[in-house]
């Protein structure tokens, strides 16, 4: 089916996309998951080409690009080969320097936003904590104003680009006393070559060339011009930003089972048993039209939300709605998927069983299913 939130130009940008991603990252998917980390020569090559940042205005680097095209880029990324480098580029673009250019001044996004247009340096958003993920309202990583700087002191964890990353855009209580709790979060650029800053990558079984990361703040010195907006301000823009994060997850998820379908199809056309190509059963079939259906209905919903949310609309109930159910929806995919290619879906070779394990991830990052569900019931007054 044809959807018409697609232009001439963001098909143009998706034919560069594809073409760039088919030379320059699915060859080398392999050997990034198996360094456990995208190169920095990759983001410089993208940051070339326009592909990062190109929603910031001109004078940070950016072409003032609509939010259509971040739902292109999220659908071309997810038939990238490496979904791990996804994340990364997914972080970097709209997770995180998102928040500079919310409530950054003119001097704070010179700065940074547009080194984050070239790929020079690459940014992080930081907020979950070991006893603090769902519940953001009870991070307890502190900022204390002596002077003209913020003392930091506190832990963050699985914190995507957290390890290779050069910009952390960090949630911080500057007011560990306020009522509602909420109310005394912060944000604050932290860098990370500061002193007293320091990071361990962590082991995920899956999106391996994405680098995550425990992130230690010991005593760090930032200057008190670090801070984005005003203090008290970042618990509000964190949830303003998570309907873009949420939409451009859920997209991810509608593209990527998309792929595996494709994938599938291919595999049970070619793959024989009982004289004749798997396909040909009647119960894969159905099994292949299931999966088929419940991708057009998400993808529907997810333009839809993309359509109203380009227009400036807040569509929190919708978005929370398609990022809880396409993240189901993707892991019943890629299930089926798997069981469709019989033991070579098991086998850490094929793609299918990759895909298995990247997507576990993705009903749980960005807010779970279940506080996804707790947010579209409050809004439905129940
Ligand atoms: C691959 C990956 C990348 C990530 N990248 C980042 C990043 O870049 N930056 C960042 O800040 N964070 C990141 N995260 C962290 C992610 O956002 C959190 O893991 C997520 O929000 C859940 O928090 P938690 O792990 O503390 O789980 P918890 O909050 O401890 O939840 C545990 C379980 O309890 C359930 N639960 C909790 N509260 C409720 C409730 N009220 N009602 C019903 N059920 C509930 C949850 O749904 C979940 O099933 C990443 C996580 C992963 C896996």
């Amino acid at each position: 089916m044809k959807y018409d939130i697609f232009s001439s130009e963001h098909e143009q940008f998706r034919d560069q996309l594809r073409k760039f991603f088919a030379e320059k990252v699915a060859p080398f998917a392999d050997e990034w998951d198996e360094k456990r980390e995208s190169p920095r020569s990759i983001w410089l090559e993208m940051g070339k080409m326009g592909f990062l940042g190109f929603g910031y205005a001109p004078e940070y680097g950016g072409v003032g690009a609509d939010d259509i095209f971040r739902i292109v880029m999220a659908e071309e990324l997810s038939r990238c080969g490496s979904p791990g480098f996804g994340v990364g580029v997914c972080g970097h673009n709209d997770m995180s320097t998102t928040y500079i250019n919310l409530l950054g001044t003119h001097e704070q996004k010179l700065k940074w936003l547009t080194p984050c247009t070239t790929g020079e340096a690459i940014c992080a958003i930081a907020v979950t904590e070991p006893g603090a993920g769902s519940d953001v309202a009870a991070i307890s990583t502190r900022a204390e104003r002596k002077g003209d700087k913020y003392i930091v002191n506190g832990q963050k964890t699985f914190i995507s680009n957290g390890y290779y990353g050069d910009l952390l855009v960090t949630a911080v209580k500057t007011d560990t006393k306020a009522k509602p709790a909420h109310s005394g979060i912060s944000l604050i650029v932290i860098e990370s070559k500061m002193k007293g800053v320091s990071a361990n990558k962590l082991e995920k079984i899956g999106g391996h060339s994405s680098d995550t990361a425990e992130i230690f703040f010991e005593d760090v010195e930032v200057p008190a011009e670090n801070l984005l907006g005003e203090e008290g301000q970042g618990f509000y823009a964190i949830m303003t930003n998570f309907q873009l994060e949420r939409l451009i997850a859920g997209i991810i998820c509608v593209e990527t089972a998309q792929y595996i379908l494709e994938k599938t199809i291919e595999y049970t056309k070619e793959r024989v048993a009982f004289k004749k190509p798997i396909s040909k059963f009647q119960v894969i079939k159905h099994k292949l039209v299931d999966m088929a259906t419940d991708i057009e209905l998400h993808r529907a919903l997810g333009y839809k939300c993309a359509e109203v949310y380009a227009q400036g609309e807040d569509v929190t109930k919708e978005i929370s709605m398609f990022k809880a159910s396409t993240g189901e929806m993707v892991n019943r995919v890629v299930y089926d998927a798997t069981q469709l290619h019989g033991g070579y879906g098991y086998m850490a070779e094929y793609e299918v069983a990759r895909l298995y394990a990247d997507l576990r991830a993705v009903s749980i990052a960005g807010g779970t299913t279940e506080i996804m569900k707790e947010i579209i019931a409050r809004l439905m007054g129940i």
